[in-house]
């Protein structure tokens, strides 16, 4: 495994609605963590299914980062521009025989947990739109990283199943997007929120397959509505104040959510001076995993 020489973060929102609070807190954990490290922070629009990300979205949400003060390094990068660079990915796997055509329909393996890999030895109807799925029984197994909040973490690729890559409507599925994104941006650290945990080990297989160093790894809690489901634009988490009395107060609860227990003086305070003090008293260790082993995510299935 190869070292990176500087710290590299990432935020990496998908523009199908404006940042809400939960995405807040990401954003604030990965930013935190970056520039505490001294390193660099990049914004990259992950807007590779169109049909989901309404127009606009992606210039609202940088300026909802700008209105809290986080601030990125370098150009914006968007996913919908970098096709020629996933198939190139998607071809190298090909001639390692780590992907596969597939032509099977969600409805054909409705009560497997997982896709069951019955195209691994050709599509199982010739002719019909096909889907590429990574082999996750090839390669290296099982994986195992440390997360730098819940510990060391261990699976196997093929319990998690032969998740897709490219889809049947000739879009490029999230793996393998943010895997090439992540390793020709150079990002030596991925903050994000602790639903992406059990697909790691999906992206470490394809990292590891495409020559890229795997980069350290920090999820964070969600943050969970009161009735205990995770914020999120379907259950209408509360949208970013937009204006700066009402940002300044937001902040602090984002920088309070982190568990980084700022002084009440710093409440309302402009951002750039919120964000002063939290880059300078971060501490990952505060942050208080809400379950030692969380109850993991839906496994990014599409097809
Ligand atoms: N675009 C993904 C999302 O908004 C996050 C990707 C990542 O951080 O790896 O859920």
């Amino acid at each position: 495994m190869t070292t990176f020489s500087r710290y590299r973060g990432r935020f990496a929102p998908t523009p199908s609605g404006p940042l809400h609070f939960g995405s807040l807190v990401a954003a604030l954990g990965s930013y935190l963590d970056a520039r505490a490290a001294g390193g660099q922070w990049l914004v990259r629009i992950e807007d590779i299914d169109p049909p989901r990300c309404p127009p606009g979205t992606d210039t609202t949400i940088l300026r909802q980062l700008e209105a809290f003060g986080l601030h990125w390094d370098g150009a914006v990068v968007w996913q919908s521009a970098r096709g020629d660079a996933y198939q190139s990915a998607l071809e190298r796997l090909r001639e390692q025989g780590l992907t596969y055509p597939c032509s099977c329909s969600r409805k054909q393996w409705q009560g497997h947990d997982v896709y069951p890999g019955w195209c691994r030895d050709g599509p199982g109807e010739p002719g019909k739109p096909i889907a590429w799925r990574l082999r996750s029984d090839l390669g290296q197994r099982p994986i195992a990283w440390p997360d730098r909040l819940f510990g060391e973490q261990r699976f196997d690729p093929a319990d998690l199943g032969d998740v897709v890559l490219k889809r049947k409507d000739g879009l490029w599925a999230y793996q393998l997007a943010v895997v090439v994104d992540d390793g020709d941006q150079h990002i030596s650290d991925i903050v994000r929120g602790v639903d992406l945990l059990d697909n790691t080990p999906w992206q470490v297989q394809l990292q590891t397959a495409l020559g890229y160093p795997v980069p350290r790894y920090l999820h964070l809690p969600l943050v969970m509505s009161p009735d205990g489901q995770k914020l999120s634009k379907q259950n209408l988490a509360p949208a970013l104040a937009s204006e700066p009395a009402a940002i300044a107060r937001q902040l602090f609860q984002a920088i309070e959510t982190l568990d980084q227990a700022p002084p009440a003086e710093l409440d309302g305070a402009a951002p750039a001076e919120q964000l002063a003090w939290a880059v300078a008293h971060w501490r990952v260790e505060r942050v208080t995993p809400a379950a030692e082993r969380p109850i993991l995510s839906a496994h990014r299935e599409e097809n």
